[in-house]
Order: structure tokens, then sequence, then C-alpha cells
């Protein structure tokens, strides 16, 4: 009687397991599908924006017809300052979005004036980039932030002239076909590796001082910023997350 208990034991787990381990139609499918990085961290489904040879992939966004006006130095995308704008030729719904940056080595200007771009998805929603290596801002402005929405969890800032990165997971708005909003837009973004917005649900477009959505098509171009300051891009990719959702 005294070995009763581990007896029971057994049965139940065993009874457990095989529950478990029984199969249902989604056991083996669908089976993922198998993606390999490459020795740059480039997964083998993503879409490159921009791999340091050309700027194929993008355009003016105040003329897209026209090339972008930015240069490539050494590998790197920089902003040529009053240029303007630039934008990627494809529309973007849900991604991940891979893009490094580097602030410039020469340290110039203060809060907003000091190596500000800005990563702005669909046109309209900007991941803040600043050098925000000992330069004070407002909170919702420094480097990391949804811009005028909601700062960073931390401050991961590099010192200007190293390289820095960001990783993002960008869920687009959902309108309904009367062009009323369904779900805001989410955004997660990890700086130089740490996590600084962790599914932040944007209020609306970030450059209204109160933000309201309006009805846009389901997918837009990202746009690079061009505010005076040489920022530097490079290793820039997207991979499509259309079935998130
Ligand atoms: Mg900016």
């Amino acid at each position: 009687m005294r070995y009763l208990p581990q007896y029971v034991c057994v049965v139940v787990l065993c009874i457990t397991a095989s529950v478990f381990a029984a199969d249902t139609p989604d056991t083996w499918k669908p089976v993922p599908v198998v993606v390999s990085v490459n020795e740059s961290g480039v997964p083998s489904d993503a879409i490159v924006l921009f791999d340091g040879t050309n700027t194929d992939a993008w355009c003016s966004a105040k003329s897209p017809n026209a090339p972008a006006p930015w240069k490539i130095v050494d590998g790197a995308l920089v902003v040529v300052p009053q240029s303007g704008d630039i934008c990627t030729k494809i529309a973007l719904k849900d991604v991940q979005l891979h893009i490094e940056f580097r602030e410039p080595a020469e340290v110039k200007g203060s809060s907003q004036g000091r190596g500000n771009s800005g990563v702005i998805f669909m046109g309209r929603y900007e991941l803040q980039v600043l050098d925000s290596h000992d330069n004070p801002t407002y909170v919702k402005g420094q480097a990391g932030s949804v811009y005028n929405q909601h700062a960073p969890l931390v401050n991961a800032s590099k010192k200007p002239g190293e390289w820095q990165k960001y990783d993002v997971v960008w869920i687009a708005p959902r309108f309904a076909a009367d062009g009323s909003l369904m779900k805001p837009a989410r955004i997660t973004v990890f700086h130089n590796g740490v996590i600084v917005q962790h599914d932040f649900t944007v209020i609306g477009p970030t450059h209204m001082s109160k933000p309201v959505y309006t009805v846009h098509a389901e997918s837009l171009p990202l746009k690079l910023q061009d505010h005076h300051n040489p920022v530097a891009f490079r290793n820039i990719w997207v991979r499509l997350l259309d079935k998130t959702e």
C-alpha cells in the first residue's frame, strides 16, 4: 500500500502525457517556413532596402519619381541636409524592421537640433532618431521615442560616431470600410538590443498636437527624415508580417 501514491502518480502522468501527445488538426501543420540568417544578420525572407551599394529601393518623398537625394559614403546612406525626406518605393503594412544609424561624430547643436532624423512608418508615425547621448531634450522627443507620444522605456543610446540599431515590430492601423478606426497601430522597439517601446498603442499621426487617425491606405511607404543633420544609415531590411493579425 505504501507504493500506491507513486503508482497513482505514474498513471496520472501517463494519462496526462497521452492527452497532450494526441494529434489534433494543428499538431503537425502548418509547418513553420525555414528562415536562415546570413553572416550580416539578414533573414533569408527579408526585403533588403539598403545594403550599402545603391539607393534603388528609395525615392524622394516629395517627388516619388525622382531618385533619393541622399548620398552613399563608405557604404552608408547619409542625409543630405535640406534635400528632403526619402521613402521606399514599395508600400508596407505590418513589418519587422532592422535599421542601423550613426549620429555625426562631430557634435553640433543641442536638444532636437543634434543628430535628428526619424523612421516614419506609413509617412505618418515617427520613431525618433536623435543623438541622445548626453543631450537633454523633451523625453517624448529623444531617441527611441514615438515622437511626441511616448518616451523610450530607457535611454539605450551610444556615443555619437558609433553605429546603433533599431529592431522594430510595426503593426499598422486597421480602418473599416467607412473610414472609421478599427484598431490603432502598435509598435515594439529594441534600441541596441534593449527594449524601449513595448507594444505601444500609437495614438495617431505623430506630428499632430492632438493626434487623430484619419483613414489611409493599408500599406504605405516607409519614410526616413531629413531634419537637416547628416545622420547615416546602413543595413536596412524588413520582413513582411501580414499574417500577424
Ligand atoms: Mg525626427
